[in-house]
């Protein structure tokens, strides 16, 4: 992969319907995928990435409407263009992680790092253009303010809401939406193809996030797909019972993890069925 390649935009529109679409940005597998959701009188943005990109511009070209962002939860790769909207919603136990998202030096190691982990050299950051590239990454304007998401808060968007729901784990704050019109919940980082990762120190302890879990599977008859945050967009309902599957595994050896898990650097990763989870190592 050269550097072009590594600096390219790569933003993908794909319609799911005709008042739904995803905006995808990245590359390979470290995407991140935002949701435009149209009813008839406002739109809702579900996220919105991790490059600084023209979102508000994407956004306008697929509609007309007003659009308020929704946030799934407060990392970096979820809400680093909500500075280029007005009116924006988060639930606030993720606070903290938001305002480090907005962090420039924070932004920087993190685009460093990746750049690196291609093989890119690190005196290619002093230089054009990968320094100018860095800089529009890094100086975000300061971050705007947000309204409180909270449990089953309807976002009304007319003909079409989307209804709060609370899932603590992968982020004290993580919440999905639920599209009852089309049958949909936008999960975020909450359910991953990929595995899920449960071990920042803002992730909550196993039992919440199986509390979360259950809370969902109780409501699977209210919709038929998940929308994930990274990697596979639509994920079949059943993928939940796996995860659950998962996390009552970790409970239940929580004494003994080495013999079930996978121990890497600073966590261990535990495989149940198509389920992954990755915890702190106490
Ligand atoms: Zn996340």
């Amino acid at each position: 992969m050269n550097l072009k390649n590594l600096m390219d935009e790569n933003i993908e529109v794909v319609e799911i319907d005709k008042a739904t679409w995803m905006i995808s940005e990245g590359i390979g597998r470290s995407r991140a995928h935002c949701y435009l959701v149209e009813g008839n009188n406002q739109a809702a943005l579900i996220d919105t990435g991790l490059h600084v990109i023209e979102m508000k511009s994407i956004v306008e070209k697929l509609t007309d409407k007003e659009t308020v962002i929704l946030s799934t939860h407060g990392h970096i790769d979820h809400v680093s263009n909500h500075y280029q909207f007005d009116k924006i919603y988060l639930n606030g136990k993720d606070d903290a992680i938001y305002d480090l998202a907005y962090n420039s030096e924070l932004r920087a190691t993190l685009l460093r790092g990746w750049f690196m982990s291609k093989g890119v050299e690190s005196s290619e950051f002093e230089k054009a253009p990968l320094k100018e590239y860095l800089i529009k990454q890094t100086q975000l304007p300061p971050k705007k303010d947000y309204e409180e998401l909270s449990e089953k808060q309807i976002i009304e968007l007319g003909n079409r809401s989307l209804e709060v729901i609370e899932t603590p784990g992968h982020t004290v704050g993580s919440v999905s939406f639920l599209d009852s019109k089309f049958k949909r919940l936008f999960i975020g980082d909450t359910i991953c193809e990929d595995g899920v990762l449960l071990h920042f120190k803002e992730s909550t302890s196993v039992a919440t996030y199986l509390e979360s879990l259950k809370k969902l599977i109780n409501r699977k008859d209210e919709f038929d797909e998940l929308y994930a945050g990274p990697q596979l967009v639509s994920l079949p309902t059943s993928i939940i019972e796996d995860f659950i599957g998962c996390a009552e595994l970790i409970i239940d050896n929580k004494d003994n993890l080495d013999e079930i898990a996978i121990k890497e650097q600073d966590h261990y990763s535990v495989q149940y069925k198509k389920a992954r989870l990755t915890v702190p190592i106490q």
